[in-house]
C-alpha cells in the first residue's frame, strides 16, 4: 500500500516541481511548456491582430479572458492535478504484468529520429482524430465536448478551452498509440508537442490561412471553423473532425467547407441555454438529464 502512496505523492510533487521550475526557467527551453504556451500564443494573437479574417471582431473578442484561463488550467493545474492518478494507473498495471512495452509491435528506436517523430506524430493525431468523432457520436461523450463548442466568436486561445474530463477520453487511446510504438515518447517528442499546440492555435485563429495545396495534409482555420458551425451538413453529427491533420477527414469522407466568409453562425442549437462561465460550464456535464 505504501508503495502506491509513495508513487502516487512523487508524481504529484513532481509535477508541481516541474510546473515551477518552468516558470522560472529551469528546465532546458525546449522543453518549457509553460513559456512556449504563452510565446505561442503571442505570436498567434499578434497575427490575428495584423491579418484579421473577420475584421470587425474585437482583438479582445468575446470570451478572451475566459479561454485564456482555460488554457491555463489545462494545461497545468488539471495536469498537476491528475498526474499522481495516472502514476498511480501505471504501478497497478505494471503489478498485474501489463507494462507500456508489452504490446509494442514496433521497435522505434532503430529508426532515425526524423522518422520516430513522424510515425509518433501520425499515430497520435490519428487516434486524437477518432476519439474526437466519439466525443461528437455519443451524447455522453457530447455533454462534455459541448464545452469547445460554445464558443460563439474564434479566436486562438479557444483552441484550449475544453472540459478537463476531455483529458480522461483521450488518454486511452493515446497511451494505446504510445503503447505499439513500444511504449515511450521518441527522445525529442517535445517537437511534436509544440508543433501541434502551434497548428491548434492556427486552427481557431481569426487569421484566413488554407496551406494551399497542403490542405489536403493539414488542418486550418477555415476548415475547422466549419468543424464550429451551428448548423451542420443534414444527417451528420458534425464534419471536419482533424486535430493537426486534415488527411483523415478527406480518406474517410468527413470533410466539408462550403465556403470562406469567415463569417458562419458558430455554437450548436439550444447553446441559448448553455452555461457562460467556467464553472457552470464544468459542472454541466455531470448533470441528469443533460443531453
Ligand atoms: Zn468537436
Ligand atoms: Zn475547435
Amino acid at each position: 500500500m505504501m508503495k502506491y502512496i509513495d508513487a502516487f505523492v512523487s508524481a504529484f510533487n513532481g509535477t508541481i516541481d516541474w510546473t515551477w521550475k518552468s516558470i522560472i526557467f529551469e528546465v532546458p527551453w525546449y522543453t518549457n511548456y509553460f513559456w512556449g504556451l504563452i510565446a505561442i500564443s503571442l505570436v498567434v494573437w499578434l497575427l490575428e491582430i495584423v491579418f484579421p479574417w473577420r475584421k470587425e471582431q474585437s482583438i479582445f473578442r468575446k470570451d478572451f479572458w475566459m479561454d485564456g484561463f482555460y488554457m491555463f488550467f489545462n494545461f497545468f493545474l488539471f495536469a498537476i492535478a491528475i498526474s499522481g492518478f495516472y502514476k498511480l494507473l501505471g504501478v497497478l498495471f505494471g503489478d498485474i504484468g501489463i507494462t507500456a512495452q508489452s504490446l509494442a509491435l514496433v521497435d522505434l528506436t532503430r529508426w532515425p529520429m526524423w522518422l520516430q517523430l513522424v510515425v509518433f506524430f501520425i499515430i497520435l493525431d490519428f487516434v486524437q482524430w477518432f476519439t474526437h468523432i466519439m466525443l461528437h457520436r455519443y451524447a455522453f461523450l457530447w455533454k462534455f465536448h459541448k464545452v469547445h463548442h460554445s464558443v460563439k466568436e474564434m479566436g486562438f486561445a479557444a483552441h484550449l478551452r475544453y472540459h478537463w474530463m476531455e483529458n480522461l477520453f483521450y488518454k486511452p487511446l493515446k497511451t494505446f498509440g504510445v503503447m505499439i510504438l513500444g511504449g515511450f515518447e521518441p527522445e525529442q517528442a517535445y517537437i511534436v508537442h509544440f508543433f501541434a499546440i502551434a497548428i491548434g492555435h492556427f486552427n481557431h485563429s481569426n487569421i484566413k490561412i488554407t496551406w494551399g495545396p497542403l490542405k489536403y495534409l493539414l488542418n486550418n482555420p477555415v476548415m475547422h471553423l466549419y468543424h464550429h458551425a451551428y448548423d451542420l451538413p443534414k444527417g451528420t453529427y458534425g464534419v471536419n473532425f482533424g486535430i493537426s491533420l486534415s488527411l483523415w477527414d478527406y480518406i474517410f469522407g468527413t470533410n466539408h467547407i462550403p465556403e470562406d466568409s469567415g463569417n458562419i453562425k458558430l455554437g450548436f442549437p439550444g447553446d441559448e441555454k448553455f452555461p457562460k462561465d467556467f464553472i457552470h460550464q464544468n459542472t454541466y456535464g455531470f448533470k441528469r438529464g443533460q443531453k
